[in-house]
């Protein structure tokens, strides 16, 4: 019969399960808490009673064998469901919270996450009140009594003309190293009346009210003039030359909302204001979160590509909260992926959480994309994901973010000569007993060539030793740290001169100097890291006294950053897998730094490029496996022709080149008839052909400029063996 007055009606609640006991537990539980309830575990049954009945609340499992919960979730927003959905499930956390948030962007209402075994207690509980969803974490603390405070347009513009905005920068850093690479600039409002105004909250306004675009480039120009002005505080301090160089190449990201997606003026303005400030487009990172290429992904196509056009680097941010689908991402010109800090911050709990982290940052290096962490709230993680290859890191363990002066008070205690904090560094490389490496080789055994000294290392100063990860000249990988010179020179960022131990109280008495190696002379220059960790350094040995005088010190300085270089440097994707020889990145990484050292050493040196005309055919005659052989081959024999200072590389699939460094005419057609000669009798194991052009460097030449040359000399003469 039915009533015109309204009559009291129970709550309805539908439950879909696969697991029948599981249907009939909650079915009970609802009942006993006096609300009428219905279970099935057919999800056609399951969607005739959505409409039919009318359930006011929806349990479901997650994970059920005809049909998953996400995809539930899908259908019941399809239906425009406006039952309060409840998930259950026997899963870990981390698929919850995903499932949670998937809910509540799909616009369904979520009420709590009910996680297996449960009670009727947290059911009742869940009914009543509600839990909120997904994580909780990264949520502000909940005020206690009063609620927040709910600014309004008005206000926040005239927040913006007051300049009550303000910009917290958050450094960002290489895992592996631990230099600085950038910060992250984020908007803090400082309410006169009201105090602190999260983000969180004044965002979402301004984005509704029109203002964000006016917000983000009152944000830019703040950080621009910022950041500009940064490394001018510490050039003029004597201790920290390291440091200004370093603030003037790291980056700046900064949050782009959606909606700003379309305003292609905001990026003019953003252009010109680096331009202004002197701060190249390419040290910017525009942030946007994953959903701007899922909500018009045309538009973000086509915006992305003119921002990278224009410089600008672009990063994901908040990844793995998304939707954006693989594809996506491959069409999308991102040059990093930022992981969201739900997956970071519960590493160390949620063994989900450290599958997606791994997935993602793999996903990222396929794509050829930095990936950053955020949100790392312990050394632990940050190890972690040191471990698993993650290129950047941001959270509270390296800094919270700062406003301008604290910024500025933790780059200076950054600094300071914290022995604890430069052995963390030191240990953290991995660097320690392990095998040597031609990439440090290569510079040693330059540095006794060009100093023209017996010995040359490359130290690392650990607690209680020094270790060779580099030594030419002899055969010893460690001293004892007391005996250590390089422990002296690494006290400063200045290259160290001995000229005479004998004649130096310091070192008089030194087991080395009174016993071998029978030191006299020794030369040394700091090898930093981090914020300018001195690790160790790369130093010159000698039995005489000796000179270095103003452009050797400039030598060896410069020689030790190549060693820093190579150290911050990916040097994995630098080297062809085949013949172990550099590829052609890392040729191109290194030539002009080696042409730079050749022209303020005043060397000569020339360019050799070899390329092997018919490897194709070869190939084809005897099969890949014979022409990798020969490739190998032909790799080792350059190692035997030419010095193991000089820079080889693999420069394409039948090209290689060879940089001699030092090489006085007729040094180059002298070692070209090496070479002639000694691939003369590889051919007759492996008959290919090649032809070699060759040039000296001459003032004002580039890489390129001398890859070129050789190469058009090459075809002129066509020195065809
Ligand atoms: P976001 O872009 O994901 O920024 C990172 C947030 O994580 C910041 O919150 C930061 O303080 C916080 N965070 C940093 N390290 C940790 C950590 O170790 N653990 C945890 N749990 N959190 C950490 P914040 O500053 O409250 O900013 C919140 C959000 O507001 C930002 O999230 C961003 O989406 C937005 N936002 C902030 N500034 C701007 C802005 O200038 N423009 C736009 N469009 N959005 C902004
Ligand atoms: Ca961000
Ligand atoms: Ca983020």
């Amino acid at each position: 019969m039915l009533s015109s007055t309204p009559v009291y009606k129970p709550d309805r609640l539908l439950i879909l399960d696969d697991d029948a006991l599981t249907g009939q537990t909650i079915l009970n539980m609802a009942r006993i808490a006096g609300i009428e309830a219905q279970f099935t575990d057919m999800p056609d049954e399951f969607f005739r009673l959505v409409q039919s009945w009318q359930p006011d609340f929806i349990a479901i499992d997650l994970i059920m064998p005809r049909m998953d919960g996400v995809q539930v979730l899908i259908e019941l927003a399809k239906l425009d469901c406006q039952a309060e959905i409840i998930i259950s499930s026997g899963v870990g956390g981390r698929v919850l919270d995903a499932a949670a948030r998937s809910a509540s962007e799909h616009g369904l209402k979520l009420l709590g996450v009910l996680a297996k075994p449960f009670s009727p207690a947290k059911l009742r509980g869940i009914l009543r009140r509600g839990i909120p969803p997904a994580t909780t974490e990264d949520a502000p603390a909940p005020p206690s009594n009063n609620a927040p405070y709910v600014p309004s347009k008005e206000e926040l513009m005239a927040a913006l003309q007051r300049r009550e905005i303000h910009v917290a920068y958050q450094p960002k850093i290489n895992c592996r190293t631990r230099l600085l690479a950038g910060f992250e600039a984020l908007a803090r409002w400082r309410h006169v009346e009201h105090g602190l105004i999260p983000p969180d909250t004044f965002i979402p306004l301004a984005e509704q009210s029109g203002l964000i675009d006016p917000l983000t480039e009152y944000i830019v120009a703040e950080a621009l003039t910022w950041l500009a002005a940064l490394p001018g505080q510490f050039a003029t301090l004597p201790e920290h030359p390291y440091l200004a160089r370093r603030l003037n190449e790291v980056s700046l990201a900064i949050n782009i909302s959606n909606r700003s997606l379309s305003n292609l003026t905001l990026f003019e303005k953003l252009e010109e204001l680096c331009y202004a400030t002197g701060v190249t487009p390419q040290r910017l990172i525009l942030e946007l979160t994953e959903s701007c290429a899922t909500e018009d992904p045309v538009t973000a196509l086509d915006v992305l590509t003119r921002l990278r056009m224009k410089g600008f680097q672009v990063s994901i941010d908040d990844f793995g909260t998304g939707y954006s689908s693989m594809v996506q991402l491959a069409r999308l010109p991102f040059s990093e992926i930022k992981i969201d800090k739900s997956f970071v911050t519960t590493l160390s709990q949620h063994k989900e959480s450290r599958t997606v982290v791994k997935a993602i940052i793999d996903l990222g290096h396929g794509l050829g994309l930095y990936t950053a962490a955020e949100g790392i709230e312990n050394f632990d993680t940050l190890e972690y994901l040191r471990s698993i290859g993650c290129d950047l890191a941001q959270g509270y363990a390296i800094k919270e973010p700062l406003d301008a002066e604290g910024i500025h008070e933790w780059l200076s205690s950054q600094h300071r000569d914290d022995e604890q904090h430069r052995l963390g560094v030191l240990h953290s490389l991995g660097l320690l007993d392990t095998p040597s490496d031609e990439r440090f080789d290569r510079i040693t055994r330059l540095a006794t060539r060009l100093f023209n000294v017996p010995i040359s290392l490359f130290s690392l100063v650990d607690e209680n030793r020094q270790w060779f990860k580099s030594h030419t000249g002899i055969d010893v990988r460690e001293t004892p740290r007391e005996h250590s010179f390089c422990s002296h020179a690494i006290q400063s960022d200045q290259v160290m001169v001995v000229e005479d131990t004998w004649l130096d109280p310091r070192f008089q008495n030194n087991a080395l100097v009174t016993s071998t190696p029978h030191i006299r002379f020794y030369a040394g220059s700091p090898v930093r890291v981090g914020m300018g960790s001195r690790l160790g350094t790369l130093c010159l040995i000698a039995e005489q006294p000796g000179t270095l005088d103003d452009k050797g010190r400039t030598l060896l300085k410069n020689m030790s950053v190549m060693i820093e270089s190579e150290l911050a440097g990916d040097y994995l994707a630098h080297i062809d897998p085949m013949t172990r020889l550099l590829n052609r990145r890392g040729f191109d990484a290194r030539c002009d730094d080696v042409i730079g050292i050749c022209n303020s050493a005043g060397l000569h040196a020339c360019l050799f490029l070899i390329d092997l005309i018919d490897l194709k055919r070869f190939n084809q005659e005897h099969g890949p496996a014979a022409g990798d052989r020969a490739l190998r081959e032909f790799a080792r024999l350059l190692g035997r022709v030419f010095r193991g200072s000089d820079l080889s590389a693999r420069y394409g699939d039948d090209d290689f080149v060879v940089l001699l460094i030092d090489a006085t005419p007729p040094g180059p057609e002298r070692a070209l008839s090496r070479f002639h000669h000694a691939a003369q009798s590889l051919y007759q194991r492996i008959p290919i052909h090649y032809q070699v052009g060759w040039t000296m460097l001459e003032p004002g030449d580039n890489m390129q400029q001398l890859v070129a040359r050789a190469s058009q000399r090459m075809h002129a003469h066509n020195e065809t063996a």
